[in-house]
């Protein structure tokens, strides 16, 4: 089986590719366009120079070439999403070609990536198969979009969805892209299970191509079983009902008969330009990981932590001030986990670094336990705020006095007189379970170190 993908990102450039109208997600449709990119007669492209800096960086990333020029052409079509009736795309020379990628030390080939324009969204009023009529946004018409195209190299759905979601950390860190945004990423997939390769278009999103795939393996099998001739045709997905159906017998890329994009120059690319993005480029999550590692740092704590980028910029900027394991073992934990929770990225947040800075320090010097210290992130997430102006108002201070703790204990015993006759008998796990119950009494904030100690006295 072989499958090769391209992979179409919406660039975060602060206008479009060839007009000056913003490249943001407005709600209200039609409103953020111009004469250019809703395709009226004698308007004309001016390239914005960012896009071609976003797909260098993404070529350098992924260890492309690139050819000493450039330039553009019309790939013309007849369809609603594209008012001029062609779109300015790459074909003839791409913007970098001939790179690689390694996704678990497998290398996959990466053929070519060309810009191009994103046509306008089509809105199926109803479902896509009974839809009576679509509405047209023009709101995404001339969005800059990368597309990456792989040599056929993936051997099943699984290396695609680890590609996709090392490509996508490569992106998000190289600042040219946002995960976040509906729509971002969409992907169309060649399968050939025999011989015969079929395109699914339009996947979108990592769970949706494993989906998709799995559903057109399965299909091109059964027809292999029954002896079926494959067609080699364009299908789509069909998210909603989880199927690919028959759009169209492929056609060629001829088919489109391109021509060169007269109203743009050709642009040279220049090696001491090239240079000058190069050594701008970020450091990557691969390189973090392996810095991290030379640090001391668990390999997967430093996945973890690298798998967003603004984690793992706050996490550089805490670990200077506390101690690195233990900033490691919180953000990989408990930190990651209460954003995902809440649904946040840690840029979200609005969080400042020296809050989550005295938030350790506070387990460091032992101030808090860290279950309370849990309760007190879970806090500063949702409203970042100084720990220590919560810590005043609230009685969350971790509890050592013996007497205290001694009190909580005696009261647990008196209500778990099962637990004392299964310790008794050698049960390790009833101490464990007493330790919790005195933990929970005392909301969290015993120390569990001195409850362990009073406890095994007592009994
Ligand atoms: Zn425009």
């Amino acid at each position: 089986m072989k499958i090769g993908l391209e992979v179409h990102v919406a660039l975060t450039t602060e206008t479009k590719l060839f007009c000056g109208c913003p490249n943001k997600v407005v709600k209200e449709p039609n409103t953020e366009t111009c004469e250019y990119c809703i395709g009226l007669p004698g308007s004309k492209p001016q390239l914005n120079a960012k896009a071609v800096e976003c797909g260098i960086k993404i070529g350098l990333a992924l260890n492309c070439k690139f050819p000493p020029e450039m330039f553009f052409s019309r790939k013309s079509y007849f369809y609603p999403d594209m008012g001029k009736n062609f779109q300015i795309t790459q074909y003839e020379i791409p913007i970098a070609s001939g790179g690689v990628m390694h996704v678990n030390k497998k290398p996959i080939r990466i053929t070519r990536i060309n810009l191009e324009e994103d046509p306008a969204r089509i809105v199926h009023v109803g479902t896509i198969t009974k839809a009576e009529y679509v509405l047209l946004d023009y709101n995404r018409s001339g969005v800059p979009l990368c597309e990456i195209v792989t040599a056929p190299d993936f051997a099943g759905t699984k290396e695609v969805r680890n590609f996709l979601q090392e490509l996508s950390s490569i992106l998000e860190y190289l600042g040219v892209y946002d995960p976040n945004i509906e729509g971002s990423m969409r992907i169309d997939a060649n399968i050939s299970v025999a011989e015969t390769r079929v395109e699914v278009k339009n996947i979108s999103g990592f769970r949706d191509v494993e989906k998709a795939l799995s559903y057109e393996i399965v299909r091109q099998q059964n027809m292999v079983r029954l002896g079926e001739q494959i067609v080699r045709e364009t299908r789509g997905w069909d998210a909603v009902s989880g199927v690919t159906r028959s759009l169209r017998a492929k056609e060629g890329e001829e088919d489109y008969g391109y021509i060169f994009e007269s109203d743009l120059p050709r642009i040279v690319l220049e090696k001491g330009k090239i240079g000058h993005i190069r050594k701008q480029l970020p450091e990557l999550a691969a390189q973090k990981i392996r810095r991290y590692q030379r640090m001391g740092i668990a390999e997967e704590l430093a996945v973890a932590i690298t798998t967003e980028p603004s984690l793992a910029d706050m996490f550089e900027r805490v670990s200077r001030e506390v101690d690195t394991q233990l900033a490691a073992r919180w953000f990989a934990g408990e930190i990651k986990k209460t954003l995902n929770y809440s649904n946040l990225r840690m840029k979200e947040t609005g969080m400042k670094p020296e809050y989550l800075v005295k938030l350790l320090k506070f387990i460091e010097t032992g101030k808090l336990t860290e279950r309370t210290a849990e309760i007190m992130l879970r806090e500063i997430v949702k409203r970042p705020e100084d720990p220590e102006a919560i810590l005043k108002g609230k009685d969350i201070v971790r509890i050592v006095d013996e007497t205290a703790l001694m009190e909580m204990i005696k009261a647990v015993l008196n209500e778990n007189a099962q637990a004392i006759i299964d310790y008794k008998s050698g049960k390790k796990e009833a101490f464990n379970f007493l330790v919790g119950q005195v933990m929970k009494k005392s909301q969290g904030r015993g120390d569990p170190e001195t409850i362990r100690k009073l406890l095994r006295s007592k009994l």
